[in-house]
């Protein structure tokens, strides 16, 4: 595994890091979710990102991370994982489950610290931005989670670049620096690069990629049909199959054959392909089997991509 530094900061993340959204509730296999997480730190995976509502049932990831901590990361192994968690989407009914009020985000994270059996996480996320909320009450809230102990690291995701700007500014005048944005990035999903990218850079704020696979899309997993075992079949999935129109699945082809003559899966070009830019700090993973993450990270052997290469897979995504 390689490191690297988070925006300006002083904390390292692997240039792979797993996410827990699919695969980890309370409705999937407990033994599966466990081998996975065990297999990524053996590979150097030390960061694992959680939220509020991941499950399902909501919240169900985190108790299902927490019993894994508890079995498998006794002692002193806690201070070589970096945990995030994050609150923003609906998680509880009435008017105080969700989006960006200091009422909801601190009460939150004391609900997933429960759930996860820790004192503190690594990093806490405002999830989205809040158009309702001043934004200096939610940057407050996540400076308080950072002052209070409950959280080391502030983080946002899914704000724009002017929201981005405008929250790393008031939390560091608040003195707790923005450390890294989560941003919805892939080959498919290109918005990051307009100025987001570019804000992060200015700021000093690390960006971890999420999706970066768009669900499955960037695999071979699709390529001769939908598969049962599929997240496009499974009903609690955030892919749909009407995501996986004809003008995409060519796509997947093209781009499926410039990986096999650079010696790669799919997975592995897509993977590539985020990190050879340097303001992307790492790419957060999903996995439904320790095969899929072996696989993945076998994307740090080959990192670099000609020119040629390049272009074809512009004209691919264009
Ligand atoms: P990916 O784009 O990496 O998709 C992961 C899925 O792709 C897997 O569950 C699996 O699906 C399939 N897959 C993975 N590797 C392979 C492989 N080598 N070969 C074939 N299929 C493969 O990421 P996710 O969409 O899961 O998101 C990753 C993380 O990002 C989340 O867990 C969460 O932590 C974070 N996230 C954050 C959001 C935010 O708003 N901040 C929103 C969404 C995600 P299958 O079940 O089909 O096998």
């Amino acid at each position: 595994m390689n490191y690297n530094r988070t925006g300006k900061s002083g904390l390292l993340l692997p240039q792979i890091s797993l996410g827990l959204w699919h695969n980890f509730g309370s409705a999937d296999n407990f033994q599966n979710g466990e081998e996975i997480v065990k297999k990524a730190f053996d590979q150097g995976i030390t960061h694992f990102d959680l939220a509020n509502n991941y499950g399902p049932v909501p919240g169900s990831a985190e108790t299902n991370f927490g019993k894994i901590l508890k079995n498998s990361f006794q002692g002193n192994l806690r201070d070589e994982i970096v945990v995030s968690t994050k609150a923003g989407y609906k998680m509880w009914e009435g008017p105080y489950g969700e989006w960006g009020s200091r009422k909801y985000l601190l009460s939150s994270l004391d609900q997933s610290l429960k759930r996860m059996q820790l004192d503190y996480v690594d990093i806490f996320y405002s999830h989205r931005f809040d158009p309702e909320t001043p934004l200096e009450e939610t940057m407050m809230a996540l400076d308080y989670a950072v002052r209070s102990g409950k959280a080391l690291y502030a983080g946002i995701s899914n704000y724009n670049a002017e929201q981005t700007k405008e929250a790393t500014e008031i939390l560091k005048y608040l003195g707790t620096p923005c450390l890294i944005h989560q941003a919805k990035y892939s080959m498919f999903v290109r918005d990051a690069e307009h100025d987001l990218l570019s804000v992060l850079n200015e700021k000093g704020v690390g960006c971890i990629a999420f999706s970066p696979l768009a669900q499955g899309l960037l695999t071979d997993k699709y390529l001769n049909g939908i598969p049962e075992n599929s997240r496009a079949k499974n009903p609690d999935g955030y892919l749909k199959i009407d995501d996986i129109s004809e003008e995409k699945l060519q796509k997947i082809k093209s781009l499926n054959k410039i990986a096999l003559q650079r010696n790669q899966s799919l997975a592995q070009m897509a993977l590539a392909w985020l990190l050879k830019d340097s303001r992307i700090t790492s790419v957060l993973i999903g996995a439904s089997s320790v095969n899929q993450l072996k696989d993945n990270v076998e994307s740090l052997k080959n990192r670099s991509f000609s020119a040629d290469e390049l272009n074809a897979i512009d004209a691919i995504l264009k």
